[in-house]
């Protein structure tokens, strides 16, 4: 046996880990009197213990004070998605005015379809990638056809070319060099969510709009998992979910991105009051004028409910900086990945990129053998308490989450493995 296969090994990582008493600040899930080795935060995130009271104080406004909430206070629901708006800029790198928490994901990838995807006789393509999440594609496969396009011509879904399903920078380059006079717009992941590789979104950005096309990202599984600098990437718009790992609760309110030279886009857009601008909205006229930046693009008067924990999650983001996360990240999912090369090679096959720079916290690992003998494997890690979650048709994820994961989960996942191993 190895070294890095003790738990003494282990112990030790996680007594210097600068983030450790993070850890305390979330609800563990249980597991046969102990804690589960929670691995599906790119599923849904850990519950916050300060999230509690960010719901309770809105309960208790509500009880308290009904109508005249959305007028008191610090917490004033008239304007509280703006409590969020400096931390979530500061998570994703854009500026305060280019982002705002509304919708759902899908919802707010439909929104921003509306504004940036204007198919053209001469450019009518929109541009992804083959096996993307479901919901990405129907919602782009949607969108051609509201545009009365055949999706069999008009969506391009470019398809992986290294073996395991991920993509090389050279595939993508070709696709938007063949298509590109023809590219409407390119939606892409900043992860994806199946193989766990993270991409370039500046150099994506920079291909796209040398093609002439618009280009936005679907941050799901990149937001709170990698350093981001959307501002700066260039990219026009992006989305993503507050329930992976934001922490924000099932159903989480989600986000958007739209980059400051839209500020003031003249592009169509589907309207709500919340997104005409406040100094007019409650003169309640006819008209329309949308507030400048991400806040123009608002439907209704945010779900304060559902916004509530995302307080709790950002303030914690504040505190730990994703520069740190991201430090940590890399030596906790570079644990995971030496002690499947050290000892469990003969079952497990990471599919996700090795080079650290094109993946975030998660590896997705096939299990070598097949369907029937990683189901079993992924049985008996649950009943050890050992949560990952199952793709079809072979491989597990596992996702260290650096601001509640340690050192001693990943090698219980790596135990549990060759227990199984070894009773087999
Ligand atoms: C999680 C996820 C979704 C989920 O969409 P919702 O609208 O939040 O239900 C969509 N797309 C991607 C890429 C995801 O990872």
């Amino acid at each position: 046996m190895t070294e890095i296969f003790a738990d003494a090994y282990a112990h030790a990582c996680d007594a210097v880990d600068p983030l450790r008493h993070f850890r305390e600040e979330f609800h563990l899930p249980l597991h046969a009197g102990g804690t589960q080795a929670y691995f599906v935060g790119n599923s849904l995130g850990l519950q916050p213990k300060g999230a509690r009271a960010h719901v309770e104080e809105v309960l208790d406004k509500w009880a308290t004070e009904a109508v005249e909430g959305h007028f008191t206070g610090q917490a004033q629901w008239m304007t509280y998605h703006e409590l969020v708006r400096d931390p979530l800029a500061r998570v994703v790198g854009a500026l305060p005015q280019e982002v705002v928490a509304m919708n759902s994901l899908t919802a707010n990838l439909h929104l921003m379809l509306v504004g940036f995807y204007r198919p053209t006789r001469e450019r009518p393509l929109l541009l992804m990638e083959a096996g993307a999440f479901p919901s990405d594609r129907y919602a782009l496969e949607s969108q051609v056809r509201f545009h009365g396009l055949d999706p069999a011509e008009a969506l391009i879904e470019v398809e992986p070319d290294v073996d395991g399903g991920t993509f090389s920078m050279a595939a993508i380059e070709r696709a938007i060099a063949e298509h590109g006079p023809r590219l409407a717009a390119i939606v892409w992941p900043g992860v994806q969510y199946r193989t766990g590789q993270a991409f370039d979104l500046g150099e994506i950005t920079r291909l796209g709009h040398a093609a002439g096309a618009v280009v936005g990202f679907d941050l799901a599984h990149a937001v709170g998992n990698l350093p981001l600098q959307l501002h700066d990437s260039g990219a026009d718009f992006a989305v993503w979910c507050h329930y992976k790992y934001l922490n924000s609760g099932p159903g989480a309110v989600a986000g958007c991105f739209v980059h400051e030279r839209h500020a003031r886009t003249a592009r169509p857009r589907f309207a709500g009051w919340w997104g005409n601008d406040a100094a007019v909205r409650f003169r309640m006229g006819p008209e329309f004028e949308p507030t400048p930046g991400a806040d123009g693009w608002q439907l209704s008067n945010p779900p304060i409910l559902g916004l509530a924990p995302l307080r709790a999650a950002l303030e914690q983001f504040d505190r730990a900086t994703m520069a740190a996360l991201r430090a940590k990240s890399e030596r906790l999912t570079g644990y995971l990945e030496q002690l499947i090369d050290a000892g469990l090679g003969d079952i497990l096959q990471v599919v996700t990129p090795r080079e650290v720079r094109q993946r975030g916290c998660q590896l997705s690992i096939r299990v070598i053998g097949g369907r029937e003998r990683g189901r079993d494997l992924f049985g008996f890690l649950a009943s050890r308490g050992v949560l990952g979650d199952w793709r079809e048709p072979d491989v597990i994820r596992i996702s260290p989450v650096p601001l509640y994961n340690t050192h001693a989960d990943v090698l219980r996942f790596a135990a549990s493995v060759r227990e199984w191993r070894d009773a087999r």
